[in-house]
């Protein structure tokens, strides 16, 4: 399995000779996401709250800015992931604060296993890995205050964003796995896919976050 650099393996054919932006599709759906993301930002009320969204917007901007400019190396896919953890403690904080309760030790030895094996996967140049990590991260903190987000939302936007995070998943193994075929056959911007089924989630997190606003 070739390992994947992020953004120069993401699948959409970079600088093209009609566009001055490296990944025009990808970056244009980013953008959108980071236009929704500010909409939450300035929508919310609960520091903790807008804090998630101010670290969120901060990731997909910087994830868009990968698509418009790609610098050699691996400073953009470092300084994003760096973001990502960001984004995860803030949503676990967002938790702490509205129940006003420590987690139990259980919980906090299982996120510093997964914390762990992202940075093992992170340091191994394993991509894919270290993406599930990071979602994991989220499912883990969806699933431990399970009860709590259910008194407040129905239960189905908790289910919806559990089967999202798995189709994102197995369409980020598609495009890592089938990228050149899939180009070989006609030229698309492939990663879009994975790039347009990450909207959905966002507005989850907004439907969720919202009515856990005070
Ligand atoms: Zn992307």
């Amino acid at each position: 399995m070739k390992d994947y650099t992020f953004p120069f393996d993401t699948c959409e054919i970079p600088y093209s000779k009609t566009s001055i932006i490296a990944q025009p599709y990808s970056f244009t759906v980013n953008l959108l996401s980071s236009c929704i993301i500010l909409y939450a930002l300035f929508n919310t009320n609960d520091i903790y709250i807008k804090t998630f969204f101010g670290l969120l917007f901060l990731f997909e901007l910087i994830h868009t800015i990968s698509h418009f400019i790609h610098i050699p190396g691996n400073i953009q896919n470092n300084i994003i992931h760096f973001i990502a953890y960001l984004v995860n403690f803030s949503y676990f904080a967002i938790f702490i604060h509205l129940t006003q309760t420590m987690p139990s030790i259980g919980i906090l030895i299982i996120y510093l296993l997964i914390i762990i094996l992202d940075i093992i996967l992170l340091y191994k140049q394993k991509f894919l890995g270290y993406f599930i990590t990071q979602l994991s991260l989220i499912i883990l903190i969806n699933l431990y205050y399970f009860n709590y987000i259910t008194k407040h939302v129905s239960c189905n936007y908790i289910y919806l964003f559990f089967i999202l995070t798995v189709i994102v998943i197995l369409l980020f193994i598609n495009e890592k796995e089938n990228c050149k075929k899939m180009l070989d056959k006609k030229e698309l911007p492939y990663h879009i896919i994975v790039e347009t089924m990450g909207v959905p989630l966002f507005i989850l997190f907004i439907i969720i976050l919202k009515q856990l606003d005070k």
